[in-house]
């Protein structure tokens, strides 16, 4: 999907996971970017941006005085120290602050969500929670300049090619809605109004909600909420579900069943013990589901449904689309997860590096020691958990880093 929004995409890969992917597969690093190869850079832009049918006055009022801005080149260069876990990721994002304030906004505008969940088969509780989510209502839109922002990361050598398309868009929409330079203003990395859109999306995916003939994402609650709904549907969302829903697994359970990328039915789920949190049965429809346990076996565990897939289309985190679900529901009158987030620490990026190298060293194999918990790292902890008398859920608990220094000192010592 062309249209990923990328823009949480990066928000969410800097405060949490992937950056080291890029870092290590960069070769050669080329130098930094500096005031003067940014202007030596800018003629280029313009000139695709000609091509692409961009008219000159636009062009001019985009790039001709557009400005270097380091900070967002120190921005996309962060990498985070500490992996986040998922109690404290989740405690941040669903707070009863946002849950009071989404109920009061789900009454304030029930008819206009009303019209858009006829419209688009989005539930109400769904967009107020993205709205929350993103921009905590619109409280926090962001305040830098996103042709600059673009322009600048579209000039640097690290994502110069998706930049420079989002800061074509960024163009193209200034001509098309007529808008000063000036209004164009958002996150870092070129996220814009209530619901944070890329241009990409703002081109394709914004509407015009309250028909005053203009499409306004900043300023107009019924365009980036209807925007949002237009968005959401285009990415695929079925109508009639769920996001998916918190279980109960039963005693035994066979932990190499979990993971977005294995999936059965609820009936099959239903067979093995899965069950909802108040005991009742998943029910027997042949609807796929993957299993997710984000906090390993002692914290709440998941089923996932499509919808949860097309939440992740909007941002790419497993963690966010949990929250966009879980605030969802708690806007309607869930109550917390049945069970009790466990108390985790933030283990460090080395931390996680150091586990993978000793897995490795062990016969694990965990594939190369990035510092990411990935399919395969989770895959090697599950191994050594077997082989350890642990209970096999692939989650790097305290008690697992443990064990595998401990083995890993005494195979060595041997
Ligand atoms: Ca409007």
């Amino acid at each position: 999907m062309k249209t990923l929004k990328a823009l949480g995409l990066s928000c969410i890969l800097i405060s949490g996971f992937g950056n080291a992917q890029t870092a290590t597969e960069q070769q050669t690093i080329p130098a930094d970017l500096t005031a003067e190869t940014f202007a030596a850079c800018l003629p280029e832009l313009s000139q695709k941006a000609k091509q692409a049918g961009i008219d000159d006055s636009t062009i001019a009022r985009g790039l001709s005085n557009a400005q270097f801005i380091p900070n967002v080149i120190k921005y996309d260069r962060n990498q985070p120290e500490f992996v986040r876990t998922f109690p404290n990721y989740i405690s941040k994002r669903v707070t009863d602050w946002r849950i009071n304030k989404g109920r009061d906004l789900l009454a304030k505008h029930k008819d206009l969500l009303q019209d858009l969940y006829e419209e688009y088969g989005i539930p109400q509780r769904y967009i107020v929670a993205f709205w929350g989510l993103e921009t905590n209502f619109g409280g926090i839109k962001g305040k830098m300049p996103i042709i600059d922002s673009l322009a600048t990361l579209a000039c640097d050598y690290r994502r110069s090619e998706f930049f420079t398309k989002e800061l074509i868009h960024s163009l193209e929409l200034m001509q098309r809605e007529a808008l000063p330079k000036e209004q164009m203003i958002g996150s870092w990395a070129g996220a814009m109004g209530h619901t944070q859109f890329m241009p990409s999306a703002y081109l394709q995916y914004a509407k015009d909600g309250d028909n005053d003939g203009k499409v306004d994402l900043w300023n107009s609650v019924p365009d980036a909420l209807t925007s949002a709904a237009h968005f959401l549907k285009n990415l695929g969302w079925q109508a009639g579900y769920r996001w998916g829903r918190e279980v109960i697994l039963p005693e035994g359970f066979d932990y190499s069943l979990i993971g977005r990328d294995k999936s059965k039915t609820l009936a099959q789920w239903s067979e093995l013990g899965v069950s909802r949190t108040n005991g009742a049965s998943l029910g027997n429809s042949d609807l796929k589901s993957s299993l997710l346990l984000p906090a390993g076996h002692k914290g709440p565990a998941f089923v996932v449904y499509k919808n949860f897939d097309v939440i992740m289309r909007w941002n790419f985190s497993e963690f966010y689309a949990i929250s966009v679900g879980y605030l969802a529901d708690r806007l309607t009158g869930a109550g917390h997860f049945s069970v009790p987030l466990p108390d985790l620490p933030n283990y460090s990026i080395a931390q996680v590096k150091d586990l993978q190298m000793k897995l490795n060293q062990l016969g694990f194999d965990v594939g190369t020691a990035d510092g990411i918990m990935g399919p395969a790292t989770r895959r090697g902890i599950q191994g050594f958990q077997s082989a350890n008398e642990f209970i096999a859920d692939g989650f790097p608990a305290p008690e697992l880093f443990d064990a595998v220094s401990e083995a890993a000192n005494s195979s060595s010592v041997l």
